[in-house]
């Protein structure tokens, strides 16, 4: 899951301003790749209008894509061979590789038949407490909880706050303020309990979003066995992992390679961080992943691949393929590197 707010809309708007640029730009700071980050792939998303709709993209658009990539030059591969071809630099060509977080049960149904159409893999990151049901999809019990009432309140430790939940556009206020609270306000470990409180009083099932769009054991089991599939962590409990204790950050990065092990057969090498943003992931975090023995991890920090990315494999950027923009130009723009410096404060190898 990654920030749908601000950082996203500000972005557009440089690509927007940017797009005629990148053609002339991409050959001076293009890079040598780039790392696509997915969510949801469905054509038939059960609430099209969602404040999470950011999260999900049409497979017909990845199909076009990876088309469009696969044209002008870009080869598909492997986590594992990404992480070669970082280190040395590029040398090889233009590269892509696909990553999915979360386990969405439509990155097997829908994406899949993609993939396998262009023959690119893809590293599905699965956090085995949104499985095990120890963790929810949160952002998506908000959205039920929200649009379930006209009304909510919070029962705070410094008093009861009244939240108006009455029209479209106050929906949209109290969705960021849920979010702002139950990141910020709640702390982490206590994140499940108080969620769960919050959709029980107002009639929600929290369980609900997690078993109708999540992968079961099996199914990731089934997909983990497909020769274009990768299994990578996320974390045991989809942890934001800056907010952690360092003795809590480390297991739920080092556990999770065991809970998965014992899942699936084979202990994964790829890691990617939840929430992937500046206050979910820091030089701590990025020093517990290495120190676990990961080959690689992924955050949702924007920007191309670049050769100098060999020194900082445990921060590599992704393009966000975002359900609110699906247009090639859009694609198109971010991939040529035009964005990577406007997105990062003017740096050109972004790492956290
Ligand atoms: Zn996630």
């Amino acid at each position: 899951m990654i920030d749908g707010g601000e950082a996203i809309r500000k972005l557009a708007l440089n690509v927007a301003r940017y797009t005629g640029l990148a053609p002339l730009a991409k050959p001076f700071i293009g890079g040598i790749g780039a790392i696509l980050m997915l969510h949801r792939v469905t054509a038939t998303p059960e609430k099209p209008d969602s404040v999470n709709r950011h999260l999900n993209i049409a497979p017909g658009f990845l199909d076009a894509v990876i088309a469009d990539m696969k044209a002008s030059g870009y080869a598909f591969v492997s986590m594992d061979e990404a992480v070669e071809r970082i280190k040395v630099g590029g040398k090889g060509g233009e590269f892509a590789t696909i990553t999915a977080d979360d386990a969405y049960r439509d990155n097997m149904t829908e994406a899949l038949p993609v993939l396998e159409k262009h023959g690119a893999p893809i590293t599905i990151y699965v956090a085995p407490g949104l499985i095990n049901g120890t963790a929810d999809l949160w952002w998506d019990v908000v959205e039920d909880v929200v649009n379930a009432r006209d009304s909510l309140t919070l029962t705070r430790p410094n008093g009861p706050l009244t939240i108006d939940c009455s029209t479209p556009a106050k929906k949209l206020q109290a969705n960021a303020r849920l979010h702002a609270y139950l990141t910020s306000e709640v702390r982490e470990e206590d994140l499940q309990a108080v969620l769960r409180d919050l959709a029980r009083s107002n009639g929600v099932d929290a369980d609900g979003p997690r078993q109708r769009t999540l992968m079961s054991w099996n199914e990731i089991r089934s997909i983990a066995a497909h020769p274009l599939v990768a299994i990578g962590a996320h974390t045991i409990n989809h942890s934001n992992l800056k907010r952690l204790s360092e003795a809590d950050a480390r297991h739920e990065i080092g556990a999770v390679r065991d809970i998965l092990q014992a899942e699936l057969g084979e202990k994964p090498s790829h890691f990617a961080y939840p929430y992937g943003y500046a206050s979910a992931v820091g030089c701590r975090e990025v020093g517990f992943v290495r120190d676990a023995g990961y080959t690689s991890a992924v955050t949702t920090r924007h920007g191309v691949l670049r050769a100098e990315h060999s020194g900082f494999l445990h921060a590599l950027p992704r393009i966000s393929v975002n359900g609110r923009y699906q247009s090639l130009a859009h694609i198109r723009t971010m991939l040529s590197g035009v964005t990577t410096p406007l997105a990062n404060a003017g740096k050109m190898v972004v790492t956290i």
